[in-house]
């Protein structure tokens, strides 16, 4: 493996030769025999700088396999000074960029074309948990601090669905879980984060100090900073969680339910899965309460008043840990499985027409063998680079179309495309981590909507060199040259 340390073990992979610094004028690593120029000095690192082809090809990658933009090098750090020194390296000349958490981003988010991909997994402490509140690094996996928290009866009060995604990775998107959301995303339970900017400071900021640098970073796909720590909110945790599964084949009716759940707060969490059955959709839902023995909840009382009850069942209880977790052993199976990811957030109004209409009217052969949904507030939600639809009451959908051929995945895509355009007229906004291409920067500045010039004014001021997050493409200029003069697109 190639890597560039202190001690300037200085490795290219590919002509096993050493490589003595950068060359500014091809922008690109230069070895020992291109000495004649004049080149850059790599700066003394603690961790790993990697330059070889495997590394660069895995930063490459990610969950959806479309995009594949190679950078020059992969910054494996181990301190935040590594950061804050590669980071003033790269902005002096140029360089996109890019904090890369897990990766599992949908096309091409945390890439880095021609530029340097931080990889966040080797900065991975717990530094402390109380009772409640944690502070981690960036790199930590939910599931780790979930196990950790739990040892002190503490646990995040919101949760993504998969815990093997990063802490960083998610507070940049902003951090869903299944619903009904009445604490808020993730970003909304966050307390304080320590940010390297695009200008190599770091920076603490939080609701009270900086704050739009903790607007513009929270939700802000890693363009205004790179998170490298962050001050998480910790909740006394839950010992059980009892299940209750529900069967619906009417969409109105099982939406008009998820409304009513919401609103009622009568379930702690709920999420379902649509799937072709004998040859109609079937919605499976499935809803948990939390409590702590010997309180158990009352099922009857749960159920009141929902679309034929008839056949539901109650499951458990199962421990609440057990509950976090539902979801990795699938994901962890079927993570090489190709697929076409796209997460639609959808206002409560035109949320079961577009389902019954854009989706369910059609085969499972066009659409995908699965649909996920879940349900939820924004009222608590009040950070403002997660977009959300505007009314109070929203449904997430989630397509994941399997494909076996690159045509049958170039035509999904491009379907996801107009899928997100004709519900975007409905008021509806994606979660995009998801895979819709040709978003350009007039897409971007239209999601983003009126927080838009907050993002450009953080831009501006944290990142005016305009190096940070090249992925998803919202500072344009950095998709197509790396040779841009500094701050151009901004
Ligand atoms: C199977 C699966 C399940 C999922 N479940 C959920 C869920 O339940 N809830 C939910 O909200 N989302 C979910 N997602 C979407 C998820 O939020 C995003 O995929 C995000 O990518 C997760 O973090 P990651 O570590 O994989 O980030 P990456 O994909 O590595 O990065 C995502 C973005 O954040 C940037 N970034 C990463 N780390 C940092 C950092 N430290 N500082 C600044 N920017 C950074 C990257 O450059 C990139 O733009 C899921 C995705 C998949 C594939």
């Amino acid at each position: 493996m190639t890597q560039l340390s202190r001690r300037d073990l200085l490795r290219g992979a590919a002509a096993g030769a050493l490589i003595a610094g950068w060359d500014p004028v091809s922008r690109s690593w230069a070895t020992a025999a291109d000495r004649r120029r004049r080149l850059d000095r790599i700066p003394d690192l603690d961790g790993v700088l990697l330059t070889d082809t495997a590394s660069r090809r895995l930063a490459a990658d990610d969950y959806g396999h479309f995009v594949h933009h190679e950078p020059v090098a992969v910054l494996r750090p181990a301190s935040v000074e590594d950061i804050l020194r590669l980071v003033c390296f790269a902005r002096e000349r140029a360089i996109g960029v890019s904090t890369r958490g897990q990766a599992h981003s949908g096309y091409g988010q945390s890439q880095a074309p021609s530029g340097i991909v931080i990889d966040s997994s080797t900065l991975a402490r717990i530094h402390r948990i109380g009772s409640d509140e944690a502070v981690v690094d960036s790199g930590v996996q939910w599931r780790t601090l979930i196990a950790a928290g739990a040892e002190q009866g503490v646990t995040p009060p919101v949760l993504t669905d998969y815990q093997g995604l990063s802490v960083g990775g998610t507070l940049s998107l902003g951090g869903l879980d299944s619903g009904p959301m009445r604490h808020g995303a993730i970003i909304d339970t966050v307390r304080e984060l320590e940010v390297v900017t695009g200008e190599g400071d770091l920076l603490t900021c939080s609701p009270t100090r900086r704050r739009p640098l903790f607007q513009s970073v929270l939700g802000g796909l890693g363009q205004c900073g790179i998170i490298v720590r962050a001050t998480l909110r910790m909740v006394p945790a839950p010992t059980m969680a009892l299940l209750v599964r529900l069967r619906y084949e009417d969409v109105r009716a099982n939406h008009a339910d998820l409304a009513m759940l919401v609103r009622s707060g009568r379930l702690d969490a709920f999420e379902q899965l649509i799937t072709f059955q004998d040859g109609r959709w079937v919605i499976d839902f499935q809803g948990a309460v939390y409590f702590d023995p010997p309180n158990a909840p009352d099922t009857a009382r749960l159920l009141d008043g929902l679309h034929d009850v008839a056949a539901h069942r109650v499951v458990g209880p199962v421990p609440y840990l057990a509950w976090t977790l539902r979801f990795d052993p699938t994901v962890a199976a079927t993570l090489d499985d190709r697929r076409v990811p796209f997460n639609l957030l959808a206002p409560e109004e035109t949320a079961a027409a577009f389902l019954a209409d854009e989706i369910l009217s059609r085969s499972p052969a066009e659409i995908g063998d699965r649909v996920l949904q879940a349900a939820g507030t924004s009222s608590n939600m009040h950070m403002p680079m997660l977009r959300m639809p505007a009314t109070d009451l929203f449904v997430a959908t989630l397509l994941f179309r399997p494909h076996k051929t690159d045509a049958e995945a170039a035509a999904f895509l491009a379907d996801n495309r107009t899928l997100y355009d004709r519900a975007a007229k409905r008021g509806a906004k994606r979660y995009p981590w998801d895979a819709v291409p040709s978003f350009t920067r007039e897409d971007w500045a239209r999601h983003f909507g009126d927080s838009w010039p907050l993002l450009v004014r953080a831009k501006r001021s944290y990142d005016p060199a305009g190096i940070l997050g090249p992925g998803p493409g919202i500072c344009s200029h950095r998709r197509s040259s790396a040779a841009m003069p500094p701050g151009a697109a901004w």
